[in-house]
């Protein structure tokens, strides 16, 4: 379940025109993969923001997908290695498998039948930066969260396709 977020809803203006010239800029010249990404992540920010609040409907602490550092927990061998890494904060999840012996998602043993989370304290790190992290990791939010992703008051100007296919596949994850 989240914290509720502040974010700029109006974005910064200066900000993004700068990151949209030097996104075009890199892409021109040096055409590095981690400068780009790390433009993106701020260009993103500035024309969508986390809006909404917690409905607490536990629907994010239900099937349950984890990711951790942006990729997702899809096979048992991931799985072991994961708990290997960081027993304590994932001992609570079990996983449901699919027929084709990959895992279809976690239930999580501390959900309590009033949806709330009974070790709200220590809940892992994926708990407590939901939806922000989703919106980082470009990952959809849970159906029915009472967060969604929208456009700032910003527009992109830039004419750079790179960048504008990744703006579209924003809209395209979240509609916003
Ligand atoms: S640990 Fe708590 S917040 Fe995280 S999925 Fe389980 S019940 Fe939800
Ligand atoms: S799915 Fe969204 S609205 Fe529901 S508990 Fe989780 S964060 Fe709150």
């Amino acid at each position: 379940m989240a914290l509720d977020l502040v974010q700029n809803p109006k974005g910064n203006w200066i900000s993004l025109r700068i990151l949209e010239g030097l996104f075009s800029l890199n892409e021109a010249s040096l055409r590095s993969r981690g400068l780009r990404q790390f433009l993106w992540a701020l260009i993103k920010v500035e024309l969508f923001w986390v809006g909404g609040k917690c409905q607490h409907s536990g629907h994010c602490c239900q099937k349950v997908q984890i990711f951790l550092k942006g990729t997702q927990i899809e096979s048992p061998g991931e799985w072991e290695a994961s708990m290997s890494k960081n027993k304590g904060s994932l001992a609570r999840f079990q996983p449901v498998m699919a027929g084709s012996g990959q895992i279809r998602h976690f239930n999580c043993s501390c959900l309590t039948p009033d949806m709330t989370c009974s070790a709200y304290e220590t809940r892992p790190q994926f708990c407590k930066a939901y939806p922000f992290s989703n919106f980082v990791s470009e990952i959809p939010l849970y159906e029915k969260c009472g967060y969604h992703i929208t456009w700032t008051q910003l527009k992109l100007r830039s004419k750079n396709r790179r960048l504008r296919r990744l703006v579209r596949r924003i809209e395209l994850i979240y509609k916003p």
